[in-house]
Formats: structure tokens, sequence, C-alpha cells
């Protein structure tokens, strides 16, 4: 078994390299083709010639609620390193939550 003082050191280090959290962003993202307010616009006539593609993130709230985000072109880099930073933030939270519950236990036989 790992010692309070290892486990303390292991969690110090996720602590420290836990990603900028001021720009996370959670859900998913992506991208569809859509056809324009113009009737005579050839995005009507055939598949191949529609509009896009355009970038979304749909957001989950809750269950079953969903709100959609549209995201510019220039944009979507910043979408999906806020969405790799959710990620890799939820993961660490999740490991330090670990790391607390080995030294809980840890106590409780210390
Ligand atoms: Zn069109």
């Amino acid at each position: 078994m790992q010692s309070i003082a290892q486990l303390e050191k292991d969690r110090a280090g996720v602590i420290n390299s836990l990603p900028d959290w001021s720009k996370i962003v959670r859900g998913s993202m992506r991208k569809y083709y859509g056809t324009c307010g113009n009737k005579g616009c050839r995005c009507h006539k055939d598949k191949k010639h529609k509009h896009g593609p355009y970038w979304y993130v749909a957001a989950q709230f809750g269950v079953g609620k969903q709100k959609v985000y549209l995201i510019s072109k220039k944009h979507i880099k910043e979408a999906k390193a806020g969405m790799k930073a959710y990620n890799e933030l939820w993961d660490k939270l999740c490991k330090i939550s670990t790391i607390n519950l080995e030294i809980l236990k840890a106590k409780k036989h210390g």
C-alpha cells in the first residue's frame, strides 16, 4: 500500500497539472450543411451544393435538455481546446478523488 505522504505527493502533482479551466467548454462539436432562404439557389436543388459546413456545439443540460451554439470557423480551434480542457479537468478531478479515498482508507488503517 502507498504511504499517505506518497499519495499526497501524487495529489499535488495532479493539482499542479490541471488545465486552464477558465476556457472549458462542455459539449460535443458537430457540423452540418444547410439550405439558405433563397429558393432559386442551387443549394435547394442538389445536396452537394448545400452551404457549409457550419459548426456547432451541442451542450446537454440535465435530462433531455440541449442547447446548440453555432461556432464561427475562426473559433473552432478555441472551442475544441475548451472541450479538451474539460475532459482533462474531469479526468483529473476523478484522479484527485481516488487519491483522497486512498488517503482516507490509509488513515483508517494507520
Ligand atoms: Zn443557398
